[in-house]
């Protein structure tokens, strides 16, 4: 499969509305993310939802939160405790789990009873107190309808870490797609996994024989199954963190590919810069550079075949903090 044969697709990205700058929360008010309308923005074209305006709480709204009742988590009124909006949030976040199809994320708002992912109190119903937490209910359904999806909150792409590994994910869940449509086959199935070994290695190393396992029995089962169980598998290996050391691992695997090529100088130039990358004194870009700059002196089509060299566009600069 050639990539650039690829149908190009829009990359759209599931989104709280008030992130956006629409004034749709209780108070009439926004939480304007600048990084993510401007700088994602370049990228992403966002499909917003607000499951309490969707359900007909209208704006200026009273406000809500979660409730520990009977052992179940409900979602009321905070003035009003009769006020229970807990099966219409639910039943819209499977309408909207329907509409998800082809959407490669989803940036939910923090802190939120509806959209917030973790994190979120949950009050004991007479006190009042915070007794636990949970994600919001909104959320918690959409997740759980959709387990491949890459999700994140907007208070968590703050974090450099975090926010590289959402974005990886889109982008590869972006390309699942469009591998998708353009008609998987068994062969499709083995481009796609062949060309991101490196990727899933960075994050999760018994996912990444599972995988190779599974592709490697394509054409025996049934194809949308395999495929189905693929991309489950892949999604989840690819939401554990890439550290440092794993990273640094996948370095040490491509440097065997230059064995031949490289002299004893540039060998061991590239190999301190892993290693100060590994002690977390560069970031990864360093030893990426090098190892590109070698790559187009000694061109090895597996190595640039793998979507580990670039994985998200440069300008995003996700590869320069350590
Ligand atoms: S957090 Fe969710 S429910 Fe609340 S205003 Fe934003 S989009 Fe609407």
């Amino acid at each position: 499969m050639n990539p650039a044969k690829l149908p190009s697709l829009p990359l759209r990205i599931g989104i709280s509305s008030c992130l956006l700058g629409n004034k749709v929360r209780f108070d009439a008010g926004h939480k304007h993310s600048a990084y993510i309308t401007r700088t994602l923005g370049e990228y992403f074209e966002f499909v917003p939802f607000c499951p309490e305006m969707a359900i007909g709480l209208g704006v200026p709204r009273p406000p809500i939160r979660l409730v520990k009742v009977d052992g179940s988590i409900r979602v009321r009124g905070v003035r009003d405790p009769e006020q229970d909006v807990t099966e219409a949030l639910v039943e819209n976040a499977t309408a909207v789990a329907r509409e998800l199809e082809g959407v490669s994320g989803y940036l939910f708002k923090k802190g939120s009873p509806s959209c917030g992912m973790e994190r979120v109190k949950v009050y004991h119903p007479e006190s009042g107190h915070p007794v636990e937490s949970s994600a919001g209910i909104y959320a918690r359904t959409i997740m759980q309808a959709l387990p491949e999806l890459p999700v994140e909150e907007e208070g968590r792409l703050m974090d450099p870490r975090l926010r590289e590994n959402f974005i990886e994910r889109v982008f590869i869940y972006h390309r699942w797609h469009c591998y998708c449509a353009a008609g998987m086959t068994p062969a499709a199935l083995v481009d796609f996994h062949t060309r991101h070994k490196f990727s899933v290695l960075a994050h999760d190393e018994p996912a990444y024989r599972e995988l190779g396992r599974l592709v490697a029995a394509a054409g025996k089962g049934v194809l949308a199954d395999t495929a189905g169980e693929y991309i489950r598998l892949l999604m989840r290996a690819l939401s554990g963190i890439a550290t440092p050391g794993r990273h640094a691992n996948v370095l040490q695997h491509i440097l065997g590919y230059f064995r031949e090529d490289l002299d004893r100088e540039d060998r061991a130039e590239l190999l301190d810069s892993i290693e100060a990358y590994r002690r977390e004194q560069v970031p990864l870009i360093v030893p990426m550079t090098l190892i590109q700059h070698h790559l187009r002196r000694h061109p090895n089509d597996y190595l640039g075949a793998q979507y580990y060299m670039n994985p998200h566009p440069r300008e995003l600069m996700l590869r320069n903090r350590i």
